[in-house]
């Protein structure tokens, strides 16, 4: 596995890449791997012929308030995995090679930019959209793989592909889970074993409402009570949010017609977890 730590050398991979024809699939990622991460990979090294995954931990999705000095780092530990699942290369710059001195552009989404996380975390998806732009123009992936843990960022960068003309096929992966449902995440790190346990309301939640769905309740009302009481019963956990939601804008509904979003995110301890799921009629 080759190490790339400078967007010159990238840009020089992926161009003799694309002259031999070789299709290029990115994950990108950062770091603090785990499972869920790996699953992305394997799927990744289906998808092309050379699999890149980038590890960067980007300051700019995070707010002034949030975790980025303390967002869990091991790359040695990263790179051994990478190197296990036979990933080509990995993508590893520094903050200064991504922004350099004079840094100033962004983009962002009118409608998308505005639904959900956006009040809490008003920088975050701006800085998400465009540190993926960049590495899709450094990278020059043909495929490039998103979990849909974080749905609302997959919409943003099918979005940005569409909207700004990017060539890169977006492929969505599904949620990868704990034995007991709680969702993968680097964040996970954070809890102790007693808010380890108590975070397993998330996925008791998102249950329920599918049980709802599943027997005919399609009003949004019972179905977000139902989720909000099985995350209030647990008293580690505090709500910041559930929502039932359009798959495509992220409009909150009050009626499921065919399909919706259950979107959640809770707060235990030091970590801010987000989970969600698909409710089907
Ligand atoms: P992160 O390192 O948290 O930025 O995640 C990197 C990529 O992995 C993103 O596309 C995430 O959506 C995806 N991902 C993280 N956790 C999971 C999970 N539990 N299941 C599926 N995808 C995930």
């Amino acid at each position: 596995m080759e190490i790339i730590e400078r967007v010159q050398a990238m840009y020089g991979w992926a161009e003799s890449q694309r002259q031999a024809g070789r299709r290029i699939v990115l994950v990108p990622t950062m770091g603090f791997l785990h499972e869920g991460h790996l699953c992305l990979v394997r799927d990744g090294k289906q998808r092309g012929d050379r699999l890149v995954v980038s590890v960067f931990v980007n300051p700019t999705q995070f707010g002034p308030q949030e975790d980025f000095g303390s967002y869990p780092r091991d790359f040695m530990r990263d790179r051994d995995l990478l190197e296990n699942e036979r990933v080509d290369v990995l993508f590893h710059p520094s903050v200064e090679e991504i922004y350099p001195d004079g840094f100033q552009a962004s983009i962002r989404m009118e409608r998308l930019g505005a639904v959900l996380c956006a009040a809490q975390r008003p920088a975050h998806f701006p800085g998400v959209a465009t540190v993926v732009a960049k590495l899709f123009n450094i990278v020059r992936p043909h495929t490039a793989i998103f979990g849909e843990k974080d749905y609302k960022q997959l919409l943003i960068i099918r979005r940005l592909v569409r909207d700004l003309n990017f060539p890169v096929e977006v492929v969505g992966h599904p949620i990868v889970r704990e034995a007991d449902g709680l969702a993968m995440s680097s964040r996970n790190a954070y809890l102790s074993v007693q808010e380890r346990q108590a975070a397993q309301a998330v996925p008791r939640a998102l249950r329920k409402a599918e049980l709802l769905v599943q027997k005919g309740t399609l009003e949004a009302a019972p179905i977000v009570a139902a989720a909000k009481a099985e995350i209030e019963h647990e008293p580690l956990v505090s709500l910041d949010y559930v929502k039932v939601c359009d798959l495509e804008t992220l409009e909150e509904l009050d009626r499921i017609r065919d399909a919706a979003l259950l979107a959640l995110a809770v707060r235990i301890g030091k970590a801010r977890l987000i989970d969600n799921t698909v409710l089907k009629r």
